[in-house]
């Protein structure tokens, strides 16, 4: 592929702290580059408390655990999301309960919300798709009048904002990711945010294999011992040394991928006008962080051949996501409210391109290739001589 989906940017220091975390002598974790990425996160997303975790998927099965889903409990969540959105409830026995998308912003529909509560209900996860937020007003508002807890799946979201408030703020609980496909990067990597104070130092234990190792170190117990569940989720200091150097330009490399989505949706307006495909949809309460460029075909045919075509003109292109309800395991430990028809068509259409820094010199290639993928050559015109 001349042009791939996706390629890594390093901003320049990374090596050189992971360097700098060998030479202080520690490299597992909670070391002073975790401790800097904390403080940049916490600064970044206005979250009252972040942990780093080996991924957003680690930071989901957390948030299961501090909000004690049990056996039989329901968490209501989109169908058009990734797995672990799902994987980290049903790991504690949870029913996801799948709801609809809205059209435009292709995020949770938060109209359906409140149809989908029952007695169960324990949770809802939202999930900001494209970096674009959810109506948190609204979503928010439903939480409180059932007394429910929000997490909010911002593996996306980093440095969106939703009326000006950045995205992983509203929830009692938010996870974002570091993986390599995402705006800000460490290979693997992600982060639990805490709004809710009452689920800090519990987060720490589990966070800890279940040991209260934190309190130990701050001189608050005079023994760390086991007391409580937990796991390993925190990643190690070369990974987070790695992270501080991207976390340092996150603002910078916001920018970057701004400026390569803007000129993709300018472009893209005369294909919209043309009928061959539909841009994305901003709402003005939303800024977004350019995670992701992404058309809407008119069918699943059309995207097919559209990703053929452009594998064939060397551009790397992809789509998803196989919507969690009707997959294997969507439908062994889930439950849909309806029948998700936006979630459906949305998954058969939808394809992304390449957004990465350092694709700007490509940009026309693909834009080129894109055009011809779309609509190919017309047959030959009949000559005037004949
Ligand atoms: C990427 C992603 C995840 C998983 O992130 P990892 O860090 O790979 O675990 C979860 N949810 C959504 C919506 C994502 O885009």
């Amino acid at each position: 592929m001349t042009i791939p989906f996706n390629r890594p940017y390093l901003v320049g220091k990374e090596l050189d702290y992971i360097a700098q975390a060998h030479a202080n002598g520690h490299i597992s974790g909670d070391g002073s580059f975790t401790r800097q990425c904390h403080t940049l996160l916490e600064q970044i997303t206005g979250a009252g408390k972040a942990l780093l975790t080996h991924s957003c998927t680690a930071a989901l099965e957390m948030a299961a655990m501090l909000l004690e889903i049990a056996p039989g409990d329901e968490v209501i969540m989109p169908s058009f999301t990734f797995v672990s959105t799902a994987n980290a409830f049903v790991l504690r026995g949870a029913v996801p309960v799948f709801v609809d998308i809205r059209p435009d912003t292709l995020n949770i529909d938060e109209s359906l919300i409140e149809a989908a509560i029952t007695p169960r209900t324990k949770a809802i996860c939202v999930v900001h798709y494209a970096g674009v937020s959810c109506d948190m007003n609204t979503i928010m508002a439903i939480a409180r009048r059932h007394e429910l807890p929000v997490i909010e799946d911002a593996a996306q979201g980093i440095l969106s904002t939703y009326e000006g408030r950045p995205l992983g703020s509203f929830g009692d609980l938010a996870a974002l990711s570091f993986h390599e496909t995402k705006n800000v990067i460490s290979g693997e990597g992600g982060a639990l945010l805490i709004n809710n104070p009452n689920l800090i130092e519990r987060a720490e234990v589990i966070r800890e294999k279940g040991t209260n190792r934190s309190k130990f170190f701050r001189g608050q117990v005079d023994k760390y011992t086991w007391v409580d569940i937990g796991s390993s989720y925190l990643p190690s200091e070369l990974i987070a040394a790695f992270l501080a150097a991207q976390l340092e330009q996150a603002e910078e490399l916001t920018r970057r991928r701004i400026d390569i989505w803007n000129r993709y949706h300018a472009w893209a307006e005369s294909i919209e006008d043309a009928g061959f495909a539909r841009r994305p949809i901003v709402p003005v309460s939303c800024n977004h962080n350019a995670h992701m460029y992404y058309l809407l075909l008119s069918d699943l045919a059309a995207r097919t051949q559209f990703i053929e075509a452009m594998k064939a003109a060397g551009v790397g292109t992809v789509f998803h996501y196989v919507p969690l309800h009707s997959s294997p395991a969507g439908t062994r430990y889930g439950r849909s409210v309806g029948q998700l028809p936006v979630t459906g068509g949305t998954s058969d259409r939808l394809v992304r391109l390449p957004l990465w820094i350092g694709i700007e010199e490509h940009l026309d290639q693909v834009m080129r290739a894109a055009e011809r993928a779309l609509a190919p050559r017309p047959t030959m015109h009949r000559s005037i001589s004949e």
